[in-house]
């Protein structure tokens, strides 16, 4: 139910090279002040999507800084209480309907078993981080010790949310000390400051296998590995099977685009999917149907006989298509467009959420609201080399500006100072 994990792994020296040396400073800085204290981030899953993909970078290098970090992995042993939370997740990001009373009983009754488990365990933290709504409740179940300074995190898009959920779910926030959200427009007006919001959005981390560089042959090597012809144009988009990450728009899109380019080719990688999202396998089915037999269209799911590291095939994806999508409907912020973009990739992404902070049309990709844009995007990218890699270059170093994984550091530990007593 609980499981603690304690990742090593790089350390703040290896980040000296690739980032602005005020944010390397204000970092250390900002360490020194918490050497001594304990931190810990609790999420409800191991691996698979973007929480988990943060938590176990960030962990290595705010120990690596000094400041003892732990992370833990809140995972209720009633199956049914992620069916209710991928349902609170889809309301909250706009979906119709509301929660049923057996819905709520599993969901706060399960989280109260946890928070009993963490007090009877003696876990003790001076800085909690709880992210997603999965932990939302939390706060107002769990005794709350002296000194202690409690964070949520949400890192979903509220930009349209349910308003009758949202609403039954806001008062929860009020347990916390303080809130994160990835954008300004994401946090509810009904908590008008109180508890104090911060703004973190997500980064990535330059140094994981998925993000260093790759040599574009050897990215071909893994891609043809995969069953795909290395010689023609490959489009790729990288998401867990999602409603919200819009996979039959994507097939429209590459559909509009054979079009003009016979022989491209389709990749949805969705093998890194979450023990959280229960809805996973009824998407891809859905996408399968869709895809009517396309050979041409390529979805993986099964971690199956793999012929790299997701990591690695992840980032060979990325690196040896002509045009990286992320055509999300609703996407709190959308780790993949930076990974993308950080491999000198213009994304072509759906003009939502965390996506239109990362992008800026035009100029590091391109913002789209229908599969016919897109397509017109992906013509567009691979008609024009030049403009392709002018663009890549300045989607790299948006990402070396605004979203590598010390900057997220900094934001957590300005947020945690700025409510320590
Ligand atoms: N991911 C992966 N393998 C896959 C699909 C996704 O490793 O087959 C990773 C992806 O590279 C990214 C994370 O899962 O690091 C997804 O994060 P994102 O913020 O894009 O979306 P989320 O899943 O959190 O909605």
């Amino acid at each position: 139910m609980l499981l603690r994990i304690n990742h090593s792994g790089l350390s703040f020296d290896d980040y000296l090279h690739l980032l602005p040396k005020d944010l390397l400073d204000e970092l250390t800085l900002l360490a020194d002040s918490f050497k001594g204290m304990r931190f810990v981030h609790a999420n409800s899953t191991v691996s698979g999507g973007g929480v988990a993909e943060i938590l176990q970078s960030l962990v290595p290098l705010m120990n690596s800084l000094g400041v003892q970090t732990e992370r833990l992995v809140v995972s209720p042993d009633d199956p049914e209480f992620f069916q209710v939370t991928k349902r609170i997740h889809n309301l909250l990001q706009g979906a119709q309907g509301s929660l049923s009373e057996q819905e709520s009983e599993v969901y706060y009754r399960c989280v109260g078993e946890v928070a009993k488990e963490i007090d009877s365990r003696g876990l003790e933290a001076d800085v909690w981080f709880f992210h997603d709504p999965q932990l939302l409740p939390m706060a107002s179940l769990m005794p709350k010790r002296n000194g202690e300074v409690r964070f949520w995190v949400c890192h979903i898009d509220l930009t349209a949310p349910n308003a009758g959920v949202l609403q039954e779910l806001t008062p929860l926030t009020q347990h916390f000390d303080g809130l994160a959200f990835s954008l300004p427009e994401f946090v509810p007006s009904a908590i008008n400051g109180h508890p104090p919001h911060y703004i973190t959005p997500p980064s990535i981390d330059p140094l994981t296998d998925k993000n260093r560089p790759m040599e574009k042959e050897e990215a071909l090597g893994i891609v043809a590995a995969m069953g795909l012809d290395p010689n023609r144009p490959l489009v790729t988009q990288v998401s867990r099977f999602d409603y919200w990450k819009d996979p039959w728009g994507v097939m429209d899109a590459y559909r509009w685009a054979r079009k003009s380019v016979p022989g491209i080719q389709l990749a949805l990688l969705g093998l890194s999917q979450a023990a959280d999202d229960p809805e996973a396998l009824g998407v891809l089915h859905s996408v399968k149907d869709y895809a009517s037999g396309d050979p041409d269209i390529h979805a993986f799911f099964y971690p199956d006989d793999l012929p790299d590291s997701i990591d690695r095939i992840v980032n060979a994806f990325q690196t040896a298509s002509v045009a990286v999508l992320q055509k999300s409907t609703r996407e709190g912020f959308g780790l993949t467009v930076s990974e993308a973009m950080w491999k000198g990739q213009p994304v072509i992404g759906g003009n939502v959420g965390g996506i239109k902070t990362q992008i800026e049309d035009g100029v590091n990709g391109f913002l789209v609201s229908t599969p016919e844009e897109c397509g017109e995007r992906i013509v567009h990218l691979i008609r024009d080399e030049s403009l392709r890699l002018q663009m890549g270059d300045a989607a790299r170093e948006s990402v070396r500006q605004r979203f590598l994984l010390p900057r997220l550091a900094v934001d957590y530990l300005r947020a945690a100072q700025s409510l320590i007593a």
